[in-house]
């Protein structure tokens, strides 16, 4: 995650001598893509560039309907390409939010969320997370009627929590009950460390007729530079996408479509080792936090970030800062996720590297400021 609260972190004092930075900070995968990705995003770039056709290659947006999981409901599902997840997002609640719409949003979120809704003139309404790192389910329900659509990230950036069936089958009786709309963030989908909690198995296909599923090169492939994202949905709801897209970007950029169509031929070996490691990077984390005296967390069950809890009371930003200055240990502080009391640890770093960072986090714990 780049921007404000990344540079908060970055812009803490550098001590000279210090020991080595540890940066937890950034979710910028630190492997390198598939090499067949980088290769084809140089070869899209010929003697000429031109424009092409608005919404991204119609070839690439068929297979990725065609080879997605919510096209297994049948129905008119269209796909827009877009630059990165981040447009078809901003696209997505574009298409549907008038001023004063409500969205609910689930704590801990991803900051986007909530500027993207204020961006369109709609309101973001919190949910907060339950004892089960979910949304707690009665204020989902109070909240539900006066909504006019829902935004769900799983596996979640902050916390690394994915959503079980169960919870899938309840927001689908709410969003027919309500009539919502439901955008699910699963740009790290492809990050989900064991298959049987994979986002598609969980999502009702009840719910496919009302819901746009946005993804993206930038984590599953490795490819956050070349931003390329895209939505699969209902027809309707990616046509005003498009028409919004015709009005801005265009399309997103070649190369980036060329890695993308790459990476949907890799070897399926490459994915599953990267959710191999990812896991391992988790499970050092959560081990070493699970066995110091002041910090807990929940185990990362998908993606790049695991939640820290630091001990009652703590702030969260101040112990950032002190983090970063005392300890050289870049994280970001949970307020920026509505997390109050906890650090977003990304899993950018071996585990050694982790294991040291909770250990320098410690220090900063048991050492009054
Ligand atoms: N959604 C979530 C939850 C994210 O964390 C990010 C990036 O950090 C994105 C969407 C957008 O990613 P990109 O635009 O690189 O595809």
């Amino acid at each position: 995650m780049a921007g404000s609260a990344t540079s908060r972190a970055a812009s803490a004092p550098r001590q000279e001598g210090a020991q080595p930075w540890i940066d937890l900070a950034v979710g910028c995968p630190d492997w390198e893509p598939p090499r067949a990705c980088i290769e084809s995003a140089a070869a899209a770039c010929g003697p000429r560039v031109p424009y092409r056709t608005p919404g991204g290659d119609p070839d690439l947006r068929q297979r990725l309907v065609e080879e997605s999981a919510w096209n297994a409901g049948g129905g008119d599902i269209d796909c827009v390409l877009t630059t990165g997840g981040k447009e078809a997002l901003f696209l997505g609640l574009g298409a549907i939010l008038v001023p004063g719409d409500v969205v609910l949003v689930c704590a801990p979120y991803w900051p986007s969320f909530l500027e993207q809704i204020r961006a369109w003139g709609g309101v973001p309404h919190v949910i907060p997370e339950g004892r089960d790192g979910l949304p707690q389910l009665h204020a989902l329900a109070s909240a539900a009627p006066r909504a006019k659509a829902i935004i769900v990230n799983t596996p979640s950036n902050p916390s690394g929590r994915i959503w079980p069936t169960a919870r899938w089958q309840e927001l689908s009786k709410l969003a027919h009950r309500e009539d919502l709309w439901v955008v699910l963030d699963a740009v790290y989908g492809g990050l989900a460390y064991s298959e049987r909690s994979c986002v598609q198995n969980g999502l009702p296909t009840a719910l496919l007729a009302r819901t746009l599923v946005v993804d993206s090169g930038s984590k599953s492939y490795s490819l956050p530079g070349l931003r390329i994202g895209w939505a699969t949905g209902p027809a309707r709801w990616i046509q005003a996408m498009r028409s919004l897209q015709d009005a801005s970007s265009t399309h997103p950029s070649l190369a980036g479509q060329a890695a993308l169509r790459a990476a949907l031929d890799i070897d399926p070996d490459w994915s599953s080792g990267v959710r191999a490691r990812l896991q391992q990077r988790a499970e050092a984390l959560w081990k070493a936090v699970q066995a110091s005296k002041s910090l807990t967390m929940r185990l990362p069950e998908g993606g790049l970030f695991g939640l820290i809890e630091l001990p009652a009371g703590t702030d969260d930003r101040d112990f950032v800062r002190r983090l970063a200055e005392e300890q050289q240990v870049a994280v970001i502080a949970g307020s920026a996720f509505g997390a109050p009391t906890t650090l977003r640890a990304a899993l950018t770093v071996d585990p050694e590297g982790l294991r040291e960072a909770v250990r320098r986090i410690e220090c900063v714990v048991e050492r009054p400021s």
